[in-house]
């Protein structure tokens, strides 16, 4: 059997610990079989990080700026108690935040539905897709505690030394404050990325924010989507058929549960954190959460949601038989791959990213698994090991 080819090379970023594990198990049973695989191979192990003095992530984000598509390994972002276990030189920033401000991108989440594993919302019968803006607002705050009476002002200084002041308000005793911003350049790339995203996806996108209480700040999101989407991609939507609209969150809330999902909800930076644990729970498991970053320009890096699993590590390295669920993993793969296959139009390698899809989706619902799912399954479950459920799945794709 010939394998499938490849035009242009994959940007791979392997990482740490369990999912490095799986990431050579996925290369090795259910990839180099089939496909002539061309990857850019970067190590971004935390020990390789740590000798090149995380060169290799600014390298590895700079290749997937050049090539377009990546796919991304699980890494530790390190605390103090990993600077020790590792004796790293210092404690390296967080490589998905070095990624992400150099592709400058949004994340896009969505759970991988199985049958039998049913969401907790019975009407749900499609993914639901979140779209989270990753800068600003309360995670880069300016926070103050206010010890007794005063008065609390926003002041701001222009390029010519002209203040403008408002009044918070004049506290009567003590309390709290904190200052929030966000940008235009940031929103608008949030936006960009967003009706990308969904025309890629043929999927409708909504949009909410809380612009009834927030009549400056979040109406401005409102207002840089909908010029947006009027000016440059109204027309796209409709010949795709899908539609774009914003609602207030309150609303959006309500409307999601009762709807059968399907859709990409975009949110602010809180709401997106909050609501993304919200829908990643409600149907099922953090092991078959996906992630994509797309970047305003269409470059994108597929990887797991999930972290690293230290704790089934460590009972890997004392020998012990692990059972670490891969689907988010693979799913990281062939969505990589098949980006690759409409990129470069090769129709049988976007087939390939199908068959193996649909070939991890039946061993799951025939009833095989890794041991997170089986509590969850309704019908007959057999609990394999992580290499056992790759097997499984590789039989099946064979
Ligand atoms: P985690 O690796 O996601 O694991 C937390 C727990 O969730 C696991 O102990 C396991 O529970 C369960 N779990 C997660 N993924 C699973 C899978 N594929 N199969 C089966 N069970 C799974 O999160 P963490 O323990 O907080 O973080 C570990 C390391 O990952 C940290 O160093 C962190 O920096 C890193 N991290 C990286 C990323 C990323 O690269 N995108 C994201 C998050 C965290 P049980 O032990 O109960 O089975
Ligand atoms: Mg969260």
């Amino acid at each position: 059997m010939s394998k499938i080819q490849m035009k242009t090379p994959l940007v791979e970023m392997d990482g740490d610990e369990m999912t490095r594990i799986l990431w050579q198990m996925i290369k090795d049973k259910l990839i180099l079989p089939f496909v002539d695989l061309k990857t850019e191979y970067y190590d971004l192990g935390l020990k390789h990080r740590d000798e090149t003095d995380d060169q290799v992530t600014v390298d590895s984000a700079n290749a997937t700026l050049k090539y377009g598509v990546a796919v991304k390994c699980a890494t530790i972002t390190p605390n103090a108690q990993r600077v020790e276990e590792y004796g790293l030189k210092k404690m390296w920033k967080s490589p998905n935040g070095t990624i992400r401000a150099i592709l400058d991108g949004t994340v896009f989440r969505e759970p991988v539905l199985v049958k039998g594993v049913s969401p907790c919302v019975k009407n749900w019968k499609k993914s639901i897709v979140v779209a989270r803006h990753a800068y600003g607002d309360v995670y880069k705050n300016t926070e103050y505690a206010v010890k007794g009476p005063g008065k609390a002002e926003i002041c701001f200084t222009d390029e010519n030394g002209v203040e403008t002041r408002q009044t918070i308000l004049e506290f009567k005793g003590s309390g709290i404050m904190q200052g929030l911003h966000n940008t235009d350049a940031s929103i608008t790339s949030f936006a960009h990325s967003c009706f990308r995203y969904a025309l890629d996806q043929k999927k409708d996108l909504w949009f909410s924010t809380k612009d009834t209480i927030s009549k400056t700040y979040d109406h401005r999101f409102k207002d840089i989507f909908a010029d947006l989407y009027e000016n440059q991609y109204k027309e796209a939507f409709e010949a795709a058929g899908i539609e774009y609209f914003y609602t207030l969150i309150d609303d959006a809330v309500a409307r999601v549960i009762r709807s059968e999902g399907g859709m990409i909800w975009a949110l602010k930076n809180y709401d997106g954190d909050v609501m993304s644990d919200m829908i990643a729970t409600a149907f099922g498991s953090l092991a078959m959460m996906t992630s994509v970053l797309v970047s305003p320009n269409g470059q994108y890096e597929y990887e797991a949601a999930h972290g690293t699993v230290t704790r089934h590590y460590y009972r890997h390295l004392k020998g012990e038989e692990t059972s670490t669920n891969s689907v988010a993993t693979i799913f990281a793969w062939t969505g990589a791959l098949r980006k690759r296959g409409e990129l470069d139009n090769l129709p049988d390698l976007c087939a390939f990213a199908d068959k193996l899809e649909k070939a991890t989706i039946d061993t799951i619902e025939g009833g095989e698994m890794t041991k997170d799912l089986v509590g969850l399954f309704q019908g007959e479950a057999k609990g394999l090991s992580s290499e056992g459920f790759l097997d499984a799945i590789a039989a099946k794709l064979a």
